[in-house]
């Protein structure tokens, strides 16, 4: 490689470009989920890029691989600790408290669409920075909000014709059944120490459950016949379990019951939920929730009982092409491309085009001293619709040549009302 080459810059590790095509797909996911979204009742938050270090040291857990290694921490110049947001549970809670949200009629029902950053090692669908569109439901503890937001995930993808998604479905119990479960469990791991990775023997002191995170196949081996929450979920938890599971065959949600299904947050209790997609591969999470009773409380706000998902926007994108069903990059079409055929006449085909603009048309011209069969060209791979030439003759008489790119059929206009004209054909006043 030259010297030249490998000073030049790129995008950083784990990070993308989104070019066009699939800046325009994004764009569309984000435009259908509003739409799915207010169906449902769901508004649109927006929350800063960064936030407070302790926002998510304290929400995610000090023990998570997240806080441990995948956070994006730095010191801004006024000496505070700031983080880049590796998920938005967190700042959507901050802003509910912080705003007062609580006083609105129950539930508060938000989404978000927006980028997130983690130091993880980069592979084919994970990311450093990579986008996430989520909702958080805040103020109920019934059943049938958390079965509302998994029949919204799962719609979602219906919307988008995706139809290999599975739903899977688990509790992690709540503050009355979890800790006795968690020492059962630690028993269990205990006399089977030898079994598990260097990284599961750290767990297994401090957090358990995460174990069952863990991707190892010998640790999954040795997890087959641990002890499992579902098995002892107290009365409460498991009629609350039962209940989703009800509403959610009433309303044709197909699921299965994952007893191994604990998801990489410390803030969850109860129901859990993940999407997995057969088209993926190894990082085969489309996306995934869970019901977060307490951590309202924990940052200081008034109880308050709170479920949420979250679909990886990169996963998606993948899926929908793995199961070449939905094209959302539509290519571009345009409705004029004007053609000059005298450099002269360059400056009016300019202040035409932003004219027809200026009505509601795309239109485009030509920056490049084009020859007039290259700009023919253009308009044709542009998919333009009309072709408004530019020609030396019809100028001197104050007119142009509209040319039907489809039908081939051409008339002259008058230069000064052809913008109104096409803005009526194509439906603007
Ligand atoms: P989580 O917030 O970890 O529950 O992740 C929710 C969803 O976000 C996952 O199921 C993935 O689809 C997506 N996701 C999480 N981490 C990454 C990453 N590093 N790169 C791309 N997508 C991710």
């Amino acid at each position: 490689m030259s010297a030249k080459k490998e000073n030049r810059i790129r995008a950083p590790r784990g990070t993308s470009d989104y070019l066009p095509d699939r800046a325009a797909s994004i764009h569309r996911l984000d435009r259908l989920a509003g739409e799915v979204f207010s169906n449902y009742g769901y508004q649109r938050i927006i929350t800063p890029t960064f936030e407070d270090t302790a926002l998510f040291t304290r929400s995610i857990g000090e023990a998570s691989d997240i806080v441990r290694k995948e956070m994006y921490t730095f010191e801004d110049r006024g000496g505070r600790s700031l983080t880049l947001r590796p998920e938005a549970t967190a700042p959507v809670v901050r802003a509910f408290i912080e705003h007062n949200l609580g006083s609105q009629s129950l539930p508060v029902k938000l989404y978000y669409f927006s980028n997130m950053f983690r130091y993880e090692r980069p592979q084919a669908g994970r990311f450093r920075e990579f986008w996430q569109l989520g909702v958080e439901a805040l103020g109920s503890p019934e059943p049938s909000l958390d079965a509302e937001v998994i029949t919204l995930a799962a719609d979602f993808l219906r919307a988008l014709d995706i139809r290999e998604g599975l739903m899977k479905i688990g509790s992690m119990g709540d503050e009355n059944c979890r800790p006795q479960y968690t020492l059962i469990l630690q028993k269990y791991l205990e006399e089977k120490r030898d079994s598990f990775c260097p990284d599961c023997g750290e767990r297994l002191k401090f957090n358990p459950l995460r174990v069952f995170d863990c991707k190892n196949s010998e640790c999954q081996k040795a997890l087959a016949d641990a002890p499992k929450m579902i098995d002892y979920l107290c009365d409460e938890c498991r009629d609350h379990f039962d209940g989703v599971g009800r509403l959610l065959k009433e309303v044709g949600i197909e699921f299965s019951i994952d007893p191994m299904l604990v998801r990489g947050f410390d803030y969850y209790t109860r129901t859990t939920f993940e999407i997995q997609s057969s088209q993926l591969g190894a990082q085969n999470a489309l996306g995934g929730g869970g019901r977060y009773d307490r951590l309202v409380s924990d940052y200081g706000g008034k109880p308050t009982p709170a479920v949420g998902f979250a679909l990886g926007i990169e996963r998606l994108l993948a899926a929908l092409k793995a199961e070449e069903n939905v094209d959302l990059s539509t290519p571009r079409k345009i409705d004029v491309f004007l053609i000059v055929i005298d450099n002269e006449h360059r400056d009016q085909a300019f202040k035409l085009a932003i004219e027809l603009r200026r009505i509601g048309l795309s239109a485009e011209v030509d920056y490049m001293n084009r020859s007039t069969r290259s700009q023919m060209k253009l308009a044709d791979k542009m998919g333009a619709e009309y072709a408004l030439i530019l020609g030396p003759d019809e100028m001197a008489r104050g007119e142009v040549v509209m040319r039907n790119l489809s039908t081939g059929e051409e008339r002259p206009e008058k230069l000064s009302s052809v913008a109104d004209k096409l803005g009526k054909i194509k439906g603007f006043e």
